[in-house]
């Protein structure tokens, strides 16, 4: 249709469009060999309690070590991932990742299953797609892990689209033992009465919001408001991209205890984050 709509205009609207979309089928391919090679990692970020001095869990983020241009984060990738249908694989990949992770921390006695939980990034997609219930089950049965043990965290795009088979597969999942995180609270366009309806465990700060908590009054406004709903929901609560001890004395303040940032520790590879549990 819109290519008989005028010349000039239509030929360089396609030409742009088709450099986009060559360069997407590039960077796909590139992905889809990376998959298949291996070239994936999954880093480990530690989640620290102020309060206990203890680290409590660790967020799963991949990461993909390219050959010649080194380490890779996902902000680069995941959507394309995500548009390509790619995540479904990928995301498996990390879920089973992130089981067999689990299994060999508690095997090296750093972590029990009542102290310690793996946090996981769940896309819309992978959210939405056939059969997740039971792939979340297996992942975590195979390496006979108590489904307590692993969160999973969703972000508001996973709500919009359907809320009540999005409210229907996370109890089936909660009923197994699995528990949900809200990820990215506050940055997208779902509302508190949506929120209300889903069975959360835990609400992630954003890091949009903690970046200037300790200096901006508004954003300072904005984490207490996102606190007194944590609180009025009875979610527990972590904050993301903690940097300073101004954002850190601040959320204490608040009674945000448990945070996860560069402050504590960057995302860290498996045997880089066994260390820093072996010395805390
Ligand atoms: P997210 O889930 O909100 O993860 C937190 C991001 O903040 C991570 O970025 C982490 O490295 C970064 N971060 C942690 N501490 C700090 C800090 O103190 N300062 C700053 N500036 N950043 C900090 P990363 O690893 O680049 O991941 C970006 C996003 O990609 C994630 O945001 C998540 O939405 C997505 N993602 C990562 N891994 C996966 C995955 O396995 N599956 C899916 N579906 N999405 C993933
Ligand atoms: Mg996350
Ligand atoms: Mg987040
Ligand atoms: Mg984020």
């Amino acid at each position: 249709r819109v290519k008989e709509a005028g010349r000039n205009g239509v030929a360089f609207f396609e030409q742009s469009m088709q450099v986009t979309a060559s360069k997407r089928l590039v960077v796909e391919n590139q992905l889809r060999r990376a998959l298949a090679l291996g070239e994936f990692k999954v880093y480990y970020q530690p989640q620290f309690d102020s309060l206990s001095h203890r680290v409590v869990g660790a967020e799963a983020l991949l990461r993909w070590e390219h050959p010649e241009q080194g380490l890779i984060g996902p902000a680069s990738f995941i959507k394309v991932l995500e548009e390509s249908g790619m995540i479904i694989e990928a995301g498996r990949w990390v879920l089973a990742e992130a089981c067999q992770f689990f299994s060999r921390l508690r095997e090296s006695g750093l972590v029990g299953f009542d102290n310690f939980s793996l946090s996981v990034n769940i896309s819309p997609r992978q959210f939405r797609q056939s059969g997740f219930v039971d792939l979340v089950r297996d992942s975590i049965g195979s390496q006979d892990l108590p489904p307590g043990c692993i969160k999973l965290e969703i972000t508001e795009g996973v709500v919009i689209e359907n809320i009540s088979d999005t409210v229907e597969k996370m109890q089936e999942l909660r009923q197994l033992g699995v528990s949900f995180a809200i990820d990215d609270f506050g940055t997208g366009y779902s509302s508190l009465s949506y929120l209300k309806r889903l069975p959360l465990d835990l609400l992630k700060i954003d890091q949009s919001f903690v970046r200037d908590c300790a200096s901006n009054g508004n954003d300072a406004e904005i984490v207490r408001a996102i606190v007194a709903i944590a609180r009025s929901l009875k979610l527990d609560m972590i904050a993301e991209g903690v940097e300073t001890e101004e954002q850190l004395t601040f959320l204490r303040g608040m009674a945000c205890h448990c945070y996860q940032g560069y402050l504590f520790s960057p995302p860290l590879d498996e045997t880089a984050f066994m260390d820093l549990l072996s010395r805390t």
